[in-house]
């Protein structure tokens, strides 16, 4: 019988740790996917000269430019899931911006080059 009871006890209380955990849970993965990509009209973006594709950038306006880079070979840029279209930004926090977007201060992550 008083094994029977620690038993249930054991139970419950594990039952309420697994409770409390779900919504801890949900808010990380809430929290993760927030998230929303950086619009070019952001006036901070618009300040970097932010592209979300490369392709598009004015040579003309940014003589710094070199077709290659992107913000997937910066070095603030960190990769969200593998061959994610886009990724967190350590200028732009709490934006997502593009694998293949650009902006002004762009510079090569160490130990990758352009190609
Ligand atoms: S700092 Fe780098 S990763 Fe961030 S927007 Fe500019 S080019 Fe992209």
């Amino acid at each position: 019988m008083i094994d029977e009871k620690f038993s249930r006890r054991q139970l419950l209380q594990g039952a309420l740790v697994g409770l409390a955990a779900v919504p801890a849970a949900t808010l990380i993965a809430r929290s993760a996917s927030a998230a929303e990509p950086l619009s070019e009209t952001d006036a901070t973006a618009k300040s970097f000269g932010y592209v979300a594709d490369a392709k598009r950038v004015v040579a003309a306006s940014n003589p710094n430019y070199k077709p290659g880079q992107r913000c997937a070979n910066c070095f603030q840029y960190k990769a969200g899931e593998a061959g994610a279209a886009d990724g967190e930004c350590a200028i732009f926090k709490d934006k997502l911006v593009k694998a293949n977007g650009w902006c002004k201060v762009w510079m090569l992550k160490p130990g990758m080059t352009l190609g």
